[in-house]
């Protein structure tokens, strides 16, 4: 799984906030920021039109 800063919208690992900070209030590595927002996978619905 992987967070998207809300600020610079960069992508950050679990790994990367958790090497810079060792805490569950994790931070943007890159602006700082607090607003992370989890990273989902794209989700292609295919809905068949019978
Ligand atoms: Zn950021």
């Amino acid at each position: 799984m992987s967070y998207i800063c809300a600020k610079c919208k960069r992508t950050l690992t679990i790994e990367q906030l958790q090497a810079s900070f060792m805490s569950p209030r994790a931070r943007c590595v890159y602006c700082q920021s607090k607003i992370l927002f989890k990273a989902r996978p794209p989700v292609v619905r295919r809905v068949k039109a019978v």
